[in-house]
């Protein structure tokens, strides 16, 4: 049978097709849907495109952002209201890509690739996901990577999260070997909200170090009320691999992964090698 496509208008007819029939696919931006049809591992069923203008929204002017799925990684780095996450959508592909790559797209990208599922991590996203022709419910960003490769059903619509008070509270790096269209090695973000000069609710997160993009939790630990000197940095980078299980694959080997993520979570909590 040959691969079919379908438009839908709004979110909930989409949400409504693809839980009616498994083997529709959701195609986003489509730079790795359309690499499985070209390549032949996708040969069969319908692609489901979605034109509500609502997918590719983008409220970002007050503390709450709310980014539509469709919202791709040149609209995040022509948003002046998103300043600490230009880093993160310029680590993704080459100009081409980021026209069409997607945030709802990052958050299923398997891993090497989800860089900017990290940042969502980090920064405590809240996905925004419809089934059926229901109501949309709102998951936490870790509750639903721990449960994507298991299957998620429906359509992301949205992700939302809390502004960093101060642009310089969130770091992100993406290391790669071959700059600057590279494949990650490892990226790390991290959000370190100050109170006086203590860390309140840090958040780390680590993407190519598990399956998923996973919470550094022995790092947020180590940082949590503590001042940003060498001390904490020291007992942050000896907390580094705490939960991590990371992948041998074509960029990088598990040994190197472990070996040099503590020198990496080092250089940017110091905000060394820029
Ligand atoms: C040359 C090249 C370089 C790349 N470089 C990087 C990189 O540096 N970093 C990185 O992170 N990624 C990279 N990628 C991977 C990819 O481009 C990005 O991860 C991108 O964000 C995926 O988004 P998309 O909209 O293109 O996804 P699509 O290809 O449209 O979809 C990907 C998967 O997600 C599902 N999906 C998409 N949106 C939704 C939704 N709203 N609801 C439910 N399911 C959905 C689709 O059904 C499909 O299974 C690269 C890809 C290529 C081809």
């Amino acid at each position: 049978m040959p691969l079919d496509v379908r438009v839908a208008t709004s979110m909930a007819e989409a949400a409504g097709l693809l839980s009616s029939d498994q083997r529709t696919k959701f195609l986003s931006g489509g730079t790795l849907v359309m690499r499985d049809v070209n390549e032949g591992r996708l040969l069969d069923g319908t692609l489901l495109r979605l034109t509500d203008p609502a997918y590719r929204q983008m409220n970002a002017s007050g503390p709450r952002v709310e980014l539509g799925a469709g919202v791709t990684m040149a609209m995040v780095l022509n948003n002046r209201d998103l300043p600490f996450l230009h880093a993160v959508a310029r680590a993704i592909g080459g100009p081409a890509i980021r026209q069409m790559a997607t945030i709802g797209g990052n958050l299923f990208a398997e891993t090497p690739y989800g860089d900017f599922a990290v940042a969502l991590l980090a920064l405590d996203a809240q996905v925004m996901v419809q089934s059926g022709y229901g109501s949309a419910r709102t998951v936490a960003i870790e509750e639903f990577l721990g449960a994507r490769d298991r299957g998620v059903s429906g359509l992301v619509t949205a992700v939302q999260f809390a502004k960093p008070q101060n642009a310089a509270d969130f770091k992100f790096r993406k290391i790669s070997r071959v700059k600057p269209k590279g494949i990650s090695v490892m990226s790390i973000a991290a959000h370190l909200p100050n109170s006086g000069s203590r860390i309140v609710q840090a958040r780390v997160a680590y993407g190519a170090m598990a399956p998923t993009p996973v919470r550094a939790r022995g790092v947020e630990r180590a940082l949590e009320g503590k001042s940003l000197d060498s001390a904490s940095i020291h007992a942050a980078k000896a907390a580094a691999l705490e939960g991590t299980r990371p992948l041998t694959d074509a960029i990088a080997t598990e040994w190197y992964r472990r070996e040099v993520m503590p020198v990496h979570l080092g250089r940017l909590l110091t905000g060394e090698g820029r």
